[in-house]
């Protein structure tokens, strides 16, 4: 007859849940965190291009790298890539180390540099299978990539002989090529037409439904469109971090109103939920509200009460546009 020990089953039961616990939380954090930056400073010529960043991106995710010229994305970029070494700090790709495992790293990544180069007088399907070969990658990626990125039609043309769009793509097909979790996209969309900006946007949307992208502009619309998240740099210094979400949920309202004669700044403050008033020129006054509701029929109602006539009365977009203009502008 067998004897069970009631105390010690339990307890053995419940050392395995904890154990199958703790490893799904390392595992829980492995697949969700992409990209992890820490304390990164990167000098040229003395001069800081990084001053101790830190930052984390998840997966699936799409988040812009939105900054001014010259505030140091490219510089980002190509660290995280392991393209170049950041004099101090860490960054863990897909769980591997830039500086203790760049080829890791690398597999990891797919890239496409800022001016994406390219060989003018390569055939499309040649460029890539002469990368695929380099990656070690089948034939079958080849024509799956070429599908993806919408190149079919365009797969036996020389790639000097495209538009840029096409050539965008050529270059997104290539940081595809090796399926790899993570995407950084050096400024993807710089220097197309509006209809080529609309479907490259498309695709990397549709791409980052599965992948980690990381992507450059200095184009704060081109946030709007694409990601989940923004990250603000400026003069090498992270300025912000937020969901776009958060963005759209921010509690402030701007109307901006001519008037068809000056009034004082104080005046209008009796306007409710005021909470700042400028008046940028003119007979011109931007006035931020702290609430959500549509404020400009009280500013309407406002004037008439007090015999003053509107020449014009807008609302102004208050989330990312304010927000890039007053943090890099410092
Ligand atoms: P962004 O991509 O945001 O325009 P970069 O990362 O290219 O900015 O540049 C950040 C700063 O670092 C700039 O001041 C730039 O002039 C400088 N910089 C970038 N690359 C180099 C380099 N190879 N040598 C010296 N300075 C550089
Ligand atoms: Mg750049």
């Amino acid at each position: 007859m067998f004897f069970f020990d009631k105390s010690k089953i339990i307890k053995d039961l419940t050392v395995k849940i904890t154990l199958c616990y703790i490893i799904a939380i390392f595992e829980k954090n492995d697949t969700q965190m992409s990209i992890e930056v820490k304390a990164v400073t990167k000098t040229y010529n003395n001069k800081n291009a990084l001053n101790n960043i830190s930052f984390k991106v998840n997966n699936p995710e799409i988040v812009g790298f939105l900054g001014p010229n010259g505030a140091g994305k490219s510089t980002m970029m190509k660290i995280i890539t392991s393209y170049i070494t950041a004099n101090s700090g860490e960054v863990i790709v897909n769980g591997y180390n830039t500086k203790t495992h760049p080829k890791a790293v690398q597999s990891s990544v797919g890239y496409l540099p800022e001016n994406n180069p390219l060989y003018p007088d390569m055939y499309v399907k040649e460029y890539l299978s002469f990368n695929a070969n380099l990656h070690q990658v089948n034939k079958e990626q080849i024509d799956r990539v070429i599908e993806q990125t919408g190149l079919t039609p365009e797969a036996h043309k020389k790639i000097g002989q495209l538009s840029k769009g096409y050539k965008q793509r050529v270059g997104l097909a290539n940081a595809l090529l090796h399926d790899p979790e993570v995407l950084i996209l050096d400024e993807p969309t710089t220097g197309l037409d509006p209809n080529q900006l609309i479907d490259i946007r498309h695709l990397i949307k549709t791409i980052g439904k599965k992948k980690t992208v990381f992507l450059s502009t200095h184009i704060m619309q081109e946030v709007e469109a694409m990601c989940d998240r923004v990250i603000i740099i400026n003069k090498g210094e992270i300025v912000a971090n937020k969901t776009l979400a958060n963005l759209r949920d921010s509690k402030k309202q701007i109307v901006v109103v001519e008037f068809d004669y000056r009034v004082e700044d104080a005046f209008l403050y009796k306007l409710p939920q005021v909470e700042q008033v400028t008046n940028p020129n003119g007979f011109i006054y931007e006035i931020t509200f702290k609430t959500t509701v549509d404020m400009r029929a009280h500013v309407f109602d406002f004037a008439h009460d007090n015999e003053l006539k509107i020449l014009q009365l807008n609302q102004k977009n208050t989330s990312l546009e304010n927000l890039f203009t007053e943090l890099t502008s410092l």
